[in-house]
């Protein structure tokens, strides 16, 4: 790695030799590597569906799935996508998309149809798996983008299984060469607010895989990250993705629970006795209550630790869940655009409202985002980051691409936050305007645009109040016609009606006078916040 910059933090960089290898060593070919190596370790777990799965077993389906989509037409440079937030299959696609020389880009289902539009045609998938109701939906979605690129849109269940060939392995066309250029082929495509609201389609390298690989494969990372996890990710979130290639490289078994409620959640612990669970924060608070109240109570004594992350946790959330549960919290910060993140380091000593260390591999500056001033320690900036591990940018959005980078190649992440003199992070607030549902980004954009269209709204702007259960909730600010009136409940119902339910304005509408704005007229989302937000919390 090249010389310290002004200002800059770095994690451990011992792991830089194993990402070099990247580029002699393909990526497919690693990850079979490691899953010959596992052999017959129960690798990946389905609890509801009961299906589990050993490392052999899923080379060999993913052998299957990949001499099948090979023979649709599935070519290096395409991309599968799975519209679904967990599914058996998922490891075994994942890896067979891999080895076909595609790019695995997962969208979520719980997007409404207009989102999942955008991005049906920012990705342009070759073939799309998706659950009965989900595909019916997406049918006609990808039949307005006219897309000729899509070879098969495949429901959950028989077709999704055809897709795997009962032909002979001698009758297989053979695997297609590595990527001429790892640092260039795209492996996966994770679907990303960045740092203005709207979805977009954040695609990483061969290159930016094996550097978050080596984030986790060290010894010494994440406590407990080299065993059982029960972890309730969606497949189509970044640690979902992250998550389960680690379990073909490395000695994790996930336990995947993604859509359980609090006492299945409690029940998988039980069962499965993990030394440590990651799940989202507000989901964790709910579990501990749950625990609190239950008699008798499961047993949790196997937890050690509990990560969590994608939002800020109250330190008194933070104790509750710990004291209940009787292990550690730790809430780690990550983004999409990252790979990885601050809090991937083991740490036997944490820091009361910390987010951890830095991760290996990663490099850090804090920088006065409106004089570009890099800063010291204890002093609040954005928080830029390079690394191996970063993604390269947006597919079709090139100016979004350019603007993920600063002028000096470090990546902007839209967040405020400082670090001490034991380099201890800390998140002290967001300069971009994306606000958090729930873990799920919200575009107030998105919002804005459906206050607009009605009748008696004049102008709208919407920002995250904070809410120690659901991380934020819209809350729009609105500014009424000359002469209009309407209630709240009615602007409430008219936004509800159109769009996915993490949308809703949940935080409320409060009706102003005027919208407060920048020096160049635009309305002033961040003022908004200073003035009406944060002073009431
Ligand atoms: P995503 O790309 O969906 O993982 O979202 C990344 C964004 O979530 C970051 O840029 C932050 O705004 C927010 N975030 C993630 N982790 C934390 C954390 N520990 N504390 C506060 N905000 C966080």
């Amino acid at each position: 790695p090249e010389a310290l910059e002004e200002g800059e933090l770095r994690g451990p960089m011992d792991g830089y030799p194993r990402v070099r290898d990247c580029l002699t060593r393909p990526l497919a070919q690693r990850l079979m590597e490691g899953l010959q190596a596992r052999g017959d370790d129960v690798i990946q777990v389905y609890p509801r569906e009961g299906v589990s799965w050993t490392a052999r077993q899923v080379l060999q389906r993913g052998l299957q799935l990949a001499a099948g989509m090979q023979m649709l037409g599935v070519k290096p440079g395409d991309r599968v996508t799975m519209v679904c937030g967990r599914h058996p299959e998922y490891g075994p696609l994942y890896f067979a998309t891999l080895a076909v020389g595609a790019a695995w880009a997962p969208l979520n289902h719980t997007f409404d149809d207009g989102d999942l539009r955008l991005l049906l045609g920012i990705v342009e998938p070759r073939v799309v798996l998706a659950e009965r109701e989900v595909a019916d939906r997406l049918r006609p979605l990808l039949a307005e983008l006219q897309s000729p690129s899509t070879l098969a849109v495949l429901c959950e269940g028989e077709e999704w299984a055809a897709l795997a060939t009962d032909a002979a392995p001698d009758t297989w066309p053979p695997l297609p060469p590595p990527p001429a250029d790892p640092r260039g082929a795209i492996a996966v495509v994770a679907c990303s607010s960045g740092t203005s609201g709207l979805p977009k389609a954040c695609h990483s390298s061969h290159f930016a895989v094996f550097g978050a690989l080596s984030i986790f494969t060290r010894d010494e990372s994440l406590d407990g990250i080299s065993d059982t996890m029960v972890f309730t990710s969606p497949g189509f979130w970044v640690t979902g993705i992250w998550f389960t290639l680690l379990t073909m490289v490395h000695r994790t078994r996930l336990v995947y629970e993604y859509g359980c409620d609090e006492h299945q959640f409690l029940e998988a612990i039980e069962k499965n006795r993990p030394p440590v669970i990651f799940t989202a924060n507000n989901f964790l608070l709910s579990v501990a209550k749950v625990h609190e109240a239950s008699k008798p109570r499961r047993d949790l004594s196997s937890l050690r630790s509990m990560l969590t992350g994608g939002a800020a946790i109250s330190r008194q959330a933070e104790e509750f869940a710990a004291s209940i549960m009787g292990a550690e919290v730790f809430n780690m910060y990550g983004m999409t655009e990252l790979n990885g993140g601050i809090g991937m380091t083991k740490r036997s000593q944490s820091k009361p409202g910390s987010v951890g260390t830095l991760g290996a591999l990663l490099r850090c500056r804090v920088v006065d985002a409106a004089t570009g001033r890099v800063c010291g320690p204890h002093e609040e900036g954005e928080l830029r980051f390079k690394g191996p591990m970063l993604a390269q940018g947006y597919l079709k959005n090139p100016q979004a691409s350019a603007e993920l980078f600063d002028a000096t190649g470090w990546l902007r992440t839209g967040d405020l936050g400082l670090y001490d003199e034991d380099g201890f992070f800390y998140i002290t607030g967001r300069i971009k305007d994306t606000l958090k549902y729930r873990g799920v980004h919200v575009s107030p954009v998105d919002i804005e645009g459906v206050l607009e269209e009605h009748p008696a709204v004049h102008e709208s702007a919407v920002v995250g109040v904070p809410d120690p259960v659901e991380q934020e909730l819209p809350r729009a600010y609105v500014v009424l016609r000359p002469g209009a009136e309407v209630a709240e409940e009615e602007l409430c119902r008219f936004v509800q009606e159109r769009v996915a339910p993490h949308k809703w304005l949940r935080g409320g509408v409060v009706f102003l006078k005027e919208l407060p704005k920048t020096t160049t007229g635009k309305i002033s989302r961040a003022a908004i916040r200073k003035q009406f937000v944060l002073q009431q919390s």
